[in-house]
């Protein structure tokens, strides 16, 4: 089977810097908030351009933390898009607050700048942005948006590190950005991890204490917080990761690039864009007969995935909200068509041709 993602393949190559990195954090005996995270820090902090990083225990403290640190809570509201992994809403939720959704662009998948402004309320905080599948969103039109209204702006970026959108990398375009380490992210750790990126000193102070039982001094505590940390051995392996990280986004953008000249004329495949401004974590296209497509290429192989079947807004868990279908409907169709693609550093040549070639043998 060619995988979605080929973790194992990675492993060939980083097994030996990994193991040895790994064990120097089991020598030194330190295993959570240590000098690899530290370091880890200092390195993303530089490599998103932002004065500010902390690593947490996943994307979605991340989000969670960010949202808490700018005193998001009951009564208020968060606007975000419905088409995004649960993760974007459900941290809005978890705060106490509300979720309101925007429908998406129908080329992008991301959040339509044009569409938010009918929904601000008074009751309305910030913006969730996300920049799907690593492509950015339209951060020019949302920041002239977050201004007019003092709104704050959290980027979700847990697919996209060092996407650049106007020679910046996201997750330092709005007032906190979230990054998650999830395996199959475009920089994935052995396990869970997370970092939030911020410019504003105030915040990062908040967020310190917050991720740590609100606690700054070993049992002062002055605020609830939650206990989200990044451990010293995924910080070690990250990194180690991270040192290629620029080379393995270019990889995915070939990937792309492969599968956009071979399917363009025959299906809906990304628009094309300044490159810099897509790293790729997914390869999507869209067509009708989707689910078809998907089965013949499992048949054959070939694995495929549907990011996202249902959108947020349709999600039990989001009942209450009282939204109905037909509320997003660009979200929904695209929901019905989308289909991602193998993509990863790893996708050899000849397996990449064998993916295009089936695909275009179930079309003729
Ligand atoms: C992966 C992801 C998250 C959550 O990250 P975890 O590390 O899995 O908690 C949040 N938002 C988006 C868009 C993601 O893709």
């Amino acid at each position: 089977m060619i995988p979605m993602v080929d973790l194992k393949a990675e492993m060939k190559i980083l097994r030996e810097p990994v193991l040895k990195s790994i064990n120097e954090v089991l020598e030194s005996g330190h295993y959570i908030l240590g000098e690899k995270g530290k370091e880890l820090e200092n390195q993303i902090a530089s490599y998103v351009s932002c004065s500010y990083a902390l690593g947490v225990g996943n994307g979605t403290d991340a989000l969670y933390l960010a949202l808490k640190a700018l005193n998001i809570g009951h009564g208020d509201e968060v606007i975000t898009t419905p088409f995004t992994f649960f993760a974007t809403a459900e941290t809005i939720a978890q705060v106490g607050a509300k979720p309101v959704f925007v429908d998406i662009e129908e080329d992008t998948y991301n959040i339509d700048p044009t569409k938010v402004r009918e929904k601000i309320t008074s009751k309305t905080k910030a913006i969730i942005v996300v920049h799907l599948f690593g492509r950015a969103a339209k951060m020019d039109e949302i920041q002239k948006i977050a201004e007019e209204f003092e709104l704050k702006i959290i980027e979700d970026a847990c697919q996209a590190i060092g996407t650049e959108y106007n020679g910046k990398r996201v997750g330092a375009l709005g007032d906190i950005g979230c990054l998650s380490f999830f395996p199959s992210k475009n920089l994935g750790a052995y396990g869970d991890g997370g970092m939030i990126v911020t410019n504003d000193r105030k915040l990062y102070q908040k967020i310190l204490s917050l991720r740590n039982h609100g606690s700054r001094q070993k049992y002062i505590h002055t605020n609830i917080g939650i206990n989200s940390r990044l451990d010293e051995i995924q910080a070690a392996v990250l990194l180690l990761k991270l040192k290629h990280l620029d080379l393995f986004l270019h990889k995915r953008k070939e990937v792309a690039k492969r599968y956009t000249n071979s399917l363009q004329p025959y299906l809906k495949t990304p628009p094309a864009i300044e490159t810099r401004e897509h790293t790729f974590h997914q390869y999507c296209l869209e067509f009708e007969e989707r689910d078809a497509l998907a089965e013949h290429l499992r048949k054959n192989g070939i694995a495929t995935a549907i990011y996202y079947p249902i959108p947020l807004h349709l999600q039990e868990a989001f009942y209450d909200l009282d939204y109905k279908e037909g509320d997003f409907p660009i979200a929904e169709k695209v929901a019905t068509k989308i289909l991602a693609l193998p993509i990863c550093p790893f996708l050899t040549i000849e397996n990449q041709m064998e993916i295009i070639a089936s695909i275009k043998n179930f079309l003729h």
